[in-house]
């Protein structure tokens, strides 16, 4: 396992990590009667034995039990780890107080004395940047830091370089955490960061400025790891290898929820799986192909205003690309709206996470299956 300092944290952390998160959606073991807890405890101690130390977690992941199964382990193992936290501001509170009182909770959770870096979530604008500022709640990260609460500061962010630049000139950030992956693919359309601004704008701004910069959702929330059409999917071990090998970047969390993926998520780790250039330009290459028209039928694209069922043409026109069946423009044909009445608004595109040229695929669809 390779290790880099954190920035001004000065602290030595694992260039792979453990995301918390990935305990809460992918897997099964945050449910309310708490029986997944054994095997996320079982998995933080692999992961230190395997000599991963940075664990990245929130007060609102899985209801709090990724942190609880931290905690458990913590018991025993704590100079082993860094810990970083962190509140989730408005789904949690926008009141300082309340933002206190879930550093306590994570405190008590965690079963320790002080957080190694605690984060406000998601701050994602300027506007909601602004908002905690003026509202009080960075000043009680701020005093948690002088009161010795948490060792180190900051934010993580959905929200690009704008947004990430202000927290930057406030001068107290330690960390940040901020997507970046191989198609500077968002996790979902919703987000606002501009991955591309993150790699060539935020992260030598942050270097500038001695920021630790830990990584999230080098899998592209997992969009990366969807199967193609043909059932291939791109490796989770290049991917993460990618973003380890970017120098700005000091660790990367990627989201783990069993053992077998973490033994393999680690190896990324490792300067023998490392990727000459040659390999990074030819896995560029093969990702920049990755599924640029396949539809993986999330429905993030809908409404449509033209009522078009967006998934159900796309799943009907790749499936002609392949097949050329006659079966498939029967199955076109029962759907209401056709592809025809697509006024290329592009609504459907700024939404889609995957970028798809969807106007253009309804010409096509119109094209095959409605002039025949
Ligand atoms: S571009 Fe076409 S398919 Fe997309 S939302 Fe507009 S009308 Fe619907
Ligand atoms: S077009 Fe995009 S958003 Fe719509 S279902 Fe397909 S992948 Fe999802």
């Amino acid at each position: 396992m390779e290790y880099r300092v954190l920035g001004k944290t000065g602290l030595k952390v694992s260039v792979v990590g453990v995301g918390g998160l990935g305990f809460a959606t992918r897997g099964k073991l945050c449910t309310p009667d708490r029986n997944g807890l054994p095997e996320i405890v079982r998995i933080i101690n692999r992961a230190l034995d395997l000599g991963v130390n940075i664990f990245d977690t929130a007060y609102v992941y899985g209801g709090g039990i990724p942190e609880e199964g931290l905690g458990m382990v913590m018991k025993t193992r704590r100079k082993e780890a860094v810990i970083l936290s962190r509140t989730h501001v408005y789904q949690v509170s926008d009141k300082p107080e309340e933002t206190a009182a879930s550093l306590e909770t994570s405190l008590r959770r965690l079963q320790t004395d002080t957080v190694d870096i605690y984060q406000l979530h998601d701050v994602s604008s300027p506007e909601s940047f602004r908002k905690v500022i003026d509202c009080g709640i960075y000043d009680v990260l701020k005093k948690a830091k002088k009161e010795g609460k948490v060792r180190f500061i900051g934010f993580s962010t959905h929200g690009g370089y704008e947004v990430a630049k202000m927290m930057i000139e406030t001068g107290d950030v330690d960390v940040l955490t901020v997507s970046y992956n191989i198609l500077h693919r968002k996790r979902s359309a919703g987000d606002r960061e501009n991955l591309r601004e993150t790699s060539e704008k935020l992260f030598p701004l942050a270097k500038k400025h001695d920021i630790g910069i830990t990584v999230m959702k080098p899998l592209g929330g997992s969009s990366l790891m969807s199967p193609d059409e043909k059932g291939k999917s791109l490796s989770a071990l290049k991917l993460i290898r990618y973003v380890v090998q970017n120098p700005y970047v000091h660790a990367v969390t990627p989201g783990i929820d069993n053992m077998k993926q973490l033994e393999e998520d680690v190896k990324a780790g490792d300067p023998a799986y490392g990727l000459t250039g040659q390999d990074i330009r030819e896995f560029e290459e093969e990702a920049g192909k990755w599924g640029s028209e396949f539809c993986r039928q999330c429905g993030y694209c809908r409404p449509c205003p033209r009522e078009i069922n967006i998934p159900a043409v796309l799943k009907n026109l790749m499936e002609w690309r392949r097949t050329r069946k006659e079966s498939v423009i029967e199955s076109y044909k029962k759907l209401e709206a056709r592809a025809s009445s697509c006024i290329a608004c592009k609504v459907c595109e700024e939404r889609c996470p995957y970028h798809l040229p969807i106007s253009g695929m309804m010409s096509e669809a119109s094209e095959a299956f409605e002039n025949v």
